[in-house]
């Protein structure tokens, strides 16, 4: 199946440069009431909006039936064992990595000094993290129930359960299999069309956070915003690329040049989620991985793995504490690590989750919540930044799982960037 080329690449980054453009100069205009009314909160909306619902649409959909098919190809229970050992491994140890880097930096910088804000704050004990309940709720009570809520973990269950009995049934169940194969090739279609559109929906999207962004907040924080990126910039081209490297010898330059449509989609629409269908796509088509293993660890990734909400978090974390002028000390920073790489993984992949988990993570520390007010003035630019880490992520675990279980092809990876 041909992926989008990099014609398209092009297009989109286009688009996102001219979206972006116009929605700087409309941010100037800002105070022409009827352009706000008719084009930003209209036109840009909608559209915007309807891009994002569309690639939705295709998640669960997708998930499901490409897990089903992946899973029925790998006709062995110990490689699935495996494969979701060494999964949840690796994405642990990633994002592990992730909010170390970025604590030992931000303590480094002190992006917070000079904030010494007052607080009143009384510091709510310590909750228990309620583990029983995420446990519990892995398993679906009712399949249907939750493709409908878009359940990611649940859906997974559903599907590689399914998957793992067709491959049991063998010889009798083979047209339901050839069926979910063909189906999946179908759904994947319906995501190219998608992606041939995705220019105009990345216009609209971008001149619409430009339109609406108050550049006024990112002054007073352009120490924690820089800081930010530059922990993002580092885990994704020097983390990675290490990664890739020690665990598979493969390049992370050709990684990065076959990958690019992935992390541009996710920075446009800050989902993980609404990313899926296009994270998929690229793995496959332009890195390589086989169905069976890409099926199970993109969808897995983009609901548990989020090094880049960690960043932020870990970031978030340091800046309050130095902004209020409550240090934390050398256990509180433990604790941070192990509540933010817990918040990161129950983060949702959706625009603006982490500063909720946030929350977790500052109680824990015995930190102010309220602290999470002065960093929301950039959020939505950050949002943008650290989801293409996370789903970034994603691909660096997957190709290192792939190649280790002899499922990702070389000549694909190392072959035309037009997949
Ligand atoms: N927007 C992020 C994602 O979808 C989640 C977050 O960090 O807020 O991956």
């Amino acid at each position: 199946m041909k992926g989008p080329g990099t014609g398209l690449t092009r297009k989109i980054v286009l688009a996102m440069l001219t979206g972006a453009g116009l929605g700087l100069l409309l941010n100037w205009l800002s105070p022409i009431h009827l352009v706000n009314e008719l084009v930003v909160d209209g036109l840009f909306a909608v559209v915007g909006q309807m891009f994002i619902r569309s690639l939705t649409m295709m998640v669960v959909p997708l998930v499901f039936v490409s897990l089903v098919a992946g899973t029925c190809s790998l006709k062995d229970l110990t490689q699935l064992g495996r494969i979701g050992l060494r999964t949840v491994a690796l994405y642990f140890l990633t994002t592990a990595v992730a909010i170390t880097l970025a604590l030992s930096l931000a303590l480094l910088l002190r992006p917070g000094r000079g904030f010494d804000l007052p607080t009143e704050a009384q510091f709510t004990p310590a909750e228990a993290f309620p583990l029983s309940e995420v446990l519990v709720n892995i398993v679906p009570a009712n399949p249907v129930q939750s493709m409908a809520e878009g359940n990611m973990l649940q859906v997974i269950v559903f599907a590689v359960f399914l998957g793992l009995a067709i491959s049991l049934v063998g010889e009798p169940a083979q047209r339901v299999e050839q069926g979910f194969r063909d189906l999946n090739r179908v759904l994947m279609q319906m995501v190219l069309i998608l992606v041939r559109v995705a220019p105009y929906g990345v216009f609209c999207l971008m001149a619409r956070v430009f339109a609406t962004q108050g550049f006024e907040a990112l002054l007073p924080l352009l120490q924690y915003f820089l800081l930010v990126l530059f922990v993002l910039a580092l885990h994704m081209f020097l983390v990675y690329p290490f990664l890739l490297r020690v665990f598979t010898g493969l390049s992370g330059r050709r990684f990065f040049a076959n990958i690019q449509a992935a992390p541009l989609f996710a920075f446009s629409t800050a989902s993980s989620n609404a990313t899926i269908p296009i994270t998929l796509e690229t793995v496959e088509n332009k890195l390589g991985v086989h169905n069976s293993i890409a099926s199970f660890t993109i969808p897995l990734g983009a609901t548990i793995n989020m090094d880049g909400t960690a960043i932020l978090q870990g970031c978030a974390t340091v800046f309050i504490s130095q902004a209020y002028n409550l240090p934390i000390g050398v256990a509180g920073y433990g604790l941070v690590v192990l509540t933010a790489t817990l918040a990161s993984i129950g983060t949702a992949g959706v625009p603006g989750m982490a500063t909720i988990m946030l929350a977790m993570v500052l109680q824990q520390a015995g930190l102010p919540v309220e602290g999470i007010g002065l960093i929301l003035g950039v959020d939505r630019l950050l949002d943008m930044c650290r989801t293409a880490v996370n789903i970034t992520g994603d691909a660096v675990v997957t190709c290192i799982l792939a190649q280790r279980e002899g499922a990702l092809n070389e000549a694909v990876f190392y072959g035309s960037t037009d997949g």
